[in-house]
């Protein structure tokens, strides 16, 4: 496998004043690992195939515990296979940011002997019916009609159009074949609150701050390095609110925020350092519920809501410019309101 070694300077610096951070990044066949800190790698899918979340990968004296682990068994064998090209030692731990499918369907792959380490929430998902969960079920349509789209797009190419056409075909088409294997596991050990692993010389806490992006997120925080791993509870910009508890998220992350880091690995998107990010989306969700709790107090349906509800003033920091937001958080937020689900 491949083994490419460049230095970026460029984000880090920019954001760190006096300082100046180099990044090594390794490039495998599947993966860019970051090594945000000696031994500590940020792992993002480089397009080979498709892993669709962000993972991480912690080596200790003796052996190594991963973050997450993609969207299938394949994406996981992929991190597996990149993990093998910055080190020997044997995985022995998987921790769970949270039950979504795109972070936790690469477990299998992982196989029986590794430990997996989730909150009890995700547990309880995973153990559930986890293939039956609405936002899994759209993800599959949602690639179904991507090949579809790209089929009927290939049907209309012009010559020059084919080639990257049926680059993009292909690539989607194996994640579809990919998700016949997808096989879901739940976490061997369950989290409540907090937990800390303290072997081979390197703290590493998990710390559950409340509900927000899922009923069960829980933060992967190393206290030496300063740094975060956040799954999607906080991402540089909006997360997906499907599974959401947009109105307790603010809080959630008020308590996040009384941890000492200094960056912030999110489940999707790139690494950062500028904390006012957590301020900007802290201020959305608390917006949109007040948007939300006063549309439906003058009767407007859901989906009236979601078409209505105005975040404009939320352009400058997190790109809103239209009026509107996600449909399927504002049912939810209404489901929750009227108390139809917990
Ligand atoms: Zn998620």
């Amino acid at each position: 496998m491949a083994r490419v070694k460049l230095i970026l300077a460029g984000l880090f610096s920019l954001l760190l004043a006096p300082s100046t951070v180099a990044q090594e990044v390794i490039t495998t066949d599947t993966h860019n690992l970051e090594e945000v800190a000696p031994g500590v790698y940020f792992a993002i899918g480089n397009g080979a195939l498709y892993t669709m979340s962000n993972a991480l990968i912690i080596e200790r004296r003796d052996d190594i515990v991963v973050v997450d682990s993609h969207i299938t068994p394949a994406a996981g064998q992929a991190l597996l296979d990149s993990i093998r090209v910055v080190s020997d030692k044997p995985i022995t731990a998987l921790i769970n940011s949270h039950f979504h499918y795109d972070h936790a369907n690469g477990v299998p792959a992982f196989g029986s002997d590794v430990e997996i380490i989730g909150h009890e929430y995700t547990r309880a998902k995973l153990a559930d019916d986890p293939m039956n969960e609405q936002t899994f079920l759209s993800s599959l349509r949602r690639f179904d009609n991507t090949v579809t789209r790209l089929e009927q797009e290939l049907a209309e190419a012009s010559h020059n159009e084919r080639a990257e056409l049926e680059t993009q075909l292909e690539f989607w088409r194996a994640h579809v074949r990919a998700q016949d294997k997808i096989d879901p596991v739940p976490p061997t050990v369950s989290v409540s609150d907090r937990m800390t692993l303290y072997k081979g010389g390197r703290e590493i806490q998990i710390h559950f701050f409340g509900r927000a992006h899922t009923g069960g997120d829980i933060g992967i925080y190393l206290p030496e390095e300063k740094i975060l791993f956040t799954g999607d509870m906080l991402l540089g910009g909006i997360s997906y609110m499907g599974d959401g508890y947009v109105s307790e998220w603010a809080d959630t992350l008020q308590r996040l925020k009384q941890l000492d880091f200094e960056m912030v690995l999110p489940g999707h998107g790139p690494s950062f350092l500028d904390r006012e990010r957590i301020d900007y989306v802290q201020s959305y969700y608390t917006d949109l519920t007040a948007e939300v709790v006063r549309l439906k107090g003058i009767g407007y349906s859901a989906e009236e809501a979601a078409a209505r509800a105005d975040l404009r003033q939320h352009a400058d920091t997190l790109g809103v410019t239209q009026i509107g937001a996600n449909a399927e958080a504002v049912a939810r937020m209404y489901a929750l309101l009227n108390g139809t689900i917990e």
